[in-house]
């Protein structure tokens, strides 16, 4: 609220000199480019949000149905509205796709569904293009669009492109191998064996789902043992904790968490899930977050989902396990992550590092890229939708910065 009364001081001094020029062209309308481009309406720059789906929340209605947000209400509302009370402290996915409209509707943003950027540009890169001059950057888009923005917020998700792992022989296996992304709910699974590749939170969530909807066999294939915690303990949600340690040192936070994670937390090694050798802490900053428990400890204790070893490899119709045994399940679900995907859109102006994550984000453009920002393109323990919503404010900031 504060940085919104920040903002509509700004507005003015920006309206008249940004209403000239081109818009602010923010890809992508999930819970990061709305933000983004209500930060920018509030300070007085006009922002056109691109969405290639046909509506926003793309990303939250292809979720599965049983999922709520492992973050609290009030630390994952976006700038300038709150997520309504009535949906509770742990949003459903409905309600998370019904705010995002609202949000959407509330701040009159200017979105266009049904447009993919495939390439952005830099102006001066860009020619022959009509109005390019007066503008930084270009986008190619659906249609053989060309568009130019005075700057270009990439808002496209960290879990954009599903990722398989390239496992030997899986080409040439005959069984059902599917990525958690198409996962709704247990349903079509009723009676099955099924594999679910990956103890993230997707992978622990949705054994758990599994096991309760009906599924004949559920294991769990787990690479590197994970990290679990209580959503909330004593009423206390994790998440707080998530957003107290980003300032303590790392080593701290593995001891403390080690003690917390002890009294809370069973132990589950008798059921081939030991507590892990390396700190939670030194984990996130590798990129690993812990596992916030929404029934996969009763499910393990009870013998619902059973922890196997990690996938090796696929054979006809059997899958090879590290340890040296096989299996035959009817189903495999890879629950083996995304990745950002950003290659065609920006990889040619030399924005990403080795790993494909922008080199630059939230306020700071890449270097040889003023005016091109990217936000969501981190896994922070604190939340990501409460970081959006931070760094949607800092976005528009520097933008405004810069166009005065
Ligand atoms: C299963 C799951 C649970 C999560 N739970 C939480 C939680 O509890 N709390 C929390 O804080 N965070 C959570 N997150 C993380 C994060 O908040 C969400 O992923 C969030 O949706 C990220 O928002 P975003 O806007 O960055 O990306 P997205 O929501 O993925 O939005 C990106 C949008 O860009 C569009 N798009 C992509 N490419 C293009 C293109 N080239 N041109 C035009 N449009 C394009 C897509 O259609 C999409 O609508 C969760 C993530 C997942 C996967």
């Amino acid at each position: 609220m504060a940085a919104d009364s920040t903002a509509r001081g700004d507005a003015h001094r920006t309206q008249q000199r940004t209403s000239h020029h081109n818009p602010v062209y923010v890809i992508g309308g999930g819970p990061g480019g709305l933000a983004v481009a209500h930060a920018l309406r509030a300070r007085g720059i006009r922002a056109v949000v691109l969405e290639k789906s046909g509506s926003v929340g793309a990303s939250w209605r292809g979720h599965y149905d049983r999922l709520r947000l492992h973050t609290t209400r009030k630390l994952s509302s976006l700038p300038g509205l709150t997520i309504p009370r009535a949906y509770g402290r742990w949003v459903r996915r409905d309600d998370v796709v019904r705010y995002l409209e609202q949000y959407a509707e509330h701040h009159k943003l200017e979105i266009i569904t049904g447009v993919e950027v495939s390439r952005v540009e830099r102006a001066s890169d860009a020619v022959p293009v009509h109005g390019a001059s007066d503008g930084h950057w270009v986008l190619r888009a659906t249609g053989g669009r060309e568009l130019t923005g005075s700057a270009v917020v990439i808002a496209t998700g960290y879990n954009h492109t599903p990722y398989l792992p390239d496992w030997p022989g899986s080409s040439r296996y005959q069984g059902e191998l599917r990525h958690a992304g198409t996962y709704r709910n247990a349903t079509p699974y009723a009676g099955k064996d099924v594999l679910v590749v990956g103890a993230g939170n997707t992978g622990a969530e949705i054994a758990v789902d599994l096991a309760q909807g009906g599924a004949a066999r559920v294991r769990l294939a787990v690479r590197t043992v994970p990290h679990i915690l209580r959503r909330a303990t004593l009423g206390w949600p994790a998440q707080r904790s998530g957003i107290l340690c980003r300032r303590l040192p790392t080593r701290l936070v593995d001891r403390l968490a080690r003690r917390i994670a002890r009294m809370s937390v069973p132990d589950l090694a008798a059921y081939g899930l030991p507590r892990p050798d390396t700190g939670l802490y030194t984990r996130v900053r590798q990129g690993a977050i812990p596992i916030q428990d929404v029934g996969l400890i009763d499910a393990v204790r009870a013998g619902q989902v059973e922890p196997v070893a990690a996938v090796s490899s696929f054979e006809e119709s059997k899958v090879v396990l590290a340890d040296g045994s096989v299996i035959a399940p009817d189903v495999v679900i890879a629950a083996t992550g995304y990745r950002r995907g950003l290659e065609g859109l920006v990889g040619h102006l030399g924005v990403l590092d080795e790993q494909g994550h922008p080199v630059a984000r939230g306020p700071r453009s890449p270097r040889d890229a003023t005016g091109l920002y990217f936000t969501g393109y981190t896994n922070p323990i604190s939340g990501m939708l409460r970081e959006l919503a931070r760094d949607a404010n800092r976005i528009a900031r520097a933008i405004a910065r810069a166009s005065r």
